[in-house]
């Protein structure tokens, strides 16, 4: 099907290249153990031709001046050599895992000695790319990998998890089976039916499987959301007028959810984004600063992208004191992002006397839910998380047992199939020729085919593996 060979080994250094314990450099396909045995030698002296599958082995990186001569050569790195056999291993095919000291010089000596002796450096994410073509994983559990290495939190790791165990390719295969055979059906009647009785019966029975897929995928679609939040997780941006305790509610969601995952640094010193872990849902925190009108350019730059923020945010937290009356300030934000529907309204300062009327700000946001809590005092923050993750999910919050597809090239794919099934559906009960309908069913098991790589061109796999890092 591709046109990629896959006769040569490649090489790459697949830990993070800098001071630290262990770096790995790995060898994979069919002159892997070859090259391991031109370059390690073992304490006692055995070649890593002779050594089983699975099997550890002590020794020495060398550089010969003749590939063949007899002499150790000189010692390179101390090393713990893994040998894995085709075709139990990550590509399927024969895998060489040279463990060194990390460190720039020692890895780079390694993979350059691999190189000479006939090597050729990987490609982005060739290793998962060859366990694909080599039929081990297909494309959603690859799209798993990055899904892996780049989880957040512990539950967006556990879905991943999922697909890569092939989870999700099994749901999304008896879908795509079962148009596989709908399609068979209407090819069988076309050919042989002559009944008109027989025939109604039987388009009968064609529509009313379509519509159950049709069902299956549209509740498929509806939760594809949460794999995305799952990722990337849910953009939330706190605003308000100044003073109300942004930074302070921030301040207390970092404290609260003590895993702090990373840092991200702000792209302007208006906006702060941190990454917090709530309940194993990621949030990403974006502090405002500054969203009123001002006069200084700098500051007007900080606005503009504090509304950005606002219009590409999965939730909006409104800041209000509780302890002062709502001023033009207030007023100006709440107009402004009036029209959004996942806002929660954060009264803060809640260990103050009361001075804002609360009724106003319900008429002015109508429909909004109302925290009360204090910034400064860490109180009611639970109550503000638990509202956050029940508003963005709707109160179904994905829990370590879900399936779901988890980016956009797999969801545009899904999406393709259900218009493909609904023009089917529509067809069907226009009465249009069963020839016609057929193509649709086509389309849609094609574009779901997509998404586990039945049907996947060799293009939209480069761009699959070029999100992957060297040596992965
Ligand atoms: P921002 O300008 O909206 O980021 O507001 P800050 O977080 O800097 O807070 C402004 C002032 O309000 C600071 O003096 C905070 O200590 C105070 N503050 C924030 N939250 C509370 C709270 O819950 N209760 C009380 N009493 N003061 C608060």
């Amino acid at each position: 099907m591709f046109k990629i060979k896959l006769d040569d080994t490649i090489v790459a250094i697949s830990t993070p290249v800098g001071e630290g314990g262990i770096g790995i450099v790995r060898l994979s396909g069919k002159d892997a153990v070859k090259i391991a045995d031109k370059i390690f030698v073992s304490k006692d002296g055995e070649r890593p031709s002779t050594f089983k599958t699975y099997t550890v082995h002590y020794g020495h990186i060398v550089e010969r001046k003749l590939p063949k001569a007899r002499k150790r050569g000189k010692i390179v790195d101390e090393v713990i050599l893994t040998i894995m056999r085709a075709p139990r291993s990550y590509t399927k095919e024969d895998v060489a895992e040279i463990n060194c000291h990390s460190g720039i010089v020692p890895l780079r000596k390694i993979l350059d000695l691999c190189l000479k002796n006939g090597a050729r450096f990987a490609e982005p994410g060739e290793f998962t790319k060859r366990a694909f073509l080599n039929g081990r994983i297909d494309v959603a559990q690859a799209e798993a990998v990055i899904d892996i290495v780049r989880s957040k939190t512990e539950l967006s790791l556990r879905s991943a998890i999922n697909s890569l165990s092939g989870r999700l390719s099994k749901k999304i295969n008896e879908v795509r089976d079962e148009l596989v055979s709908i399609l068979a059906h209407m090819e069988a009647l076309i050919d042989f039916s002559e009944e008109e009785d027989t025939n109604t019966l039987q388009k009968r029975d064609i529509l009313n499987r379509l519509k159950k897929i049709d069902k299956e995928i549209e509740s498929f679609l509806s939760s594809s959301e949460h794999g995305r939040i799952l990722r990337q997780g849910v953009r939330t941006v706190i605003c308000g007028s100044p003073n109300v305790g942004k930074s302070s509610l921030m301040n207390a969601l970092l404290k609260e959810s003590r895993a702090i995952v990373t840092h991200i640094p702000g792209t302007t010193r208006d906006t702060i984004e941190e990454l917090i872990n709530i309940k194993g849902i990621p949030l990403v925190l974006v502090d405002t600063a500054g969203i009123t009108a001002s006069g200084d350019i700098v500051e007007k730059e900080g606005i503009k992208r504090s509304h950005f923020s606002i219009e590409n945010a999965d939730m909006i937290l409104l800041v209000l004191d509780y302890a002062r009356k709502l001023k033009k300030t207030d007023r100006d934000i709440i107009s402004k992002i009036k029209h959004r529907d996942n806002i929660i309204i954060v009264s803060n300062k809640h260990d103050l006397k009361k001075r804002i009327d609360i009724n106003r700000v319900k008429r002015l946001l109508p429909r909004k839910s109302i925290v009360f809590l204090s910034a400064l005092k860490s109180q009611g923050i639970d109550k503000l998380e638990k509202k956050i993750i029940d508003a963005v999910f709707k109160g179904k919050a994905p829990s370590a047992e879900y399936v779901g597809l988890s980016n956009d090239r797999q969801l545009f794919s899904l999406r393709a199939s259900s218009i493909d099934i609904k023009e089917a559906i529509e067809s069907l009960k226009n009465k249009v020729s069963l020839e016609f309908i057929t193509i649709y069913a086509r389309s849609a098991i094609e574009n779901i085919g997509k998404i586990t790589g039945h049907s996947i061109t060799e293009e939209a796999l480069d761009k699959i593996f070029a999100e992957f890092c060297v040596g992965k």
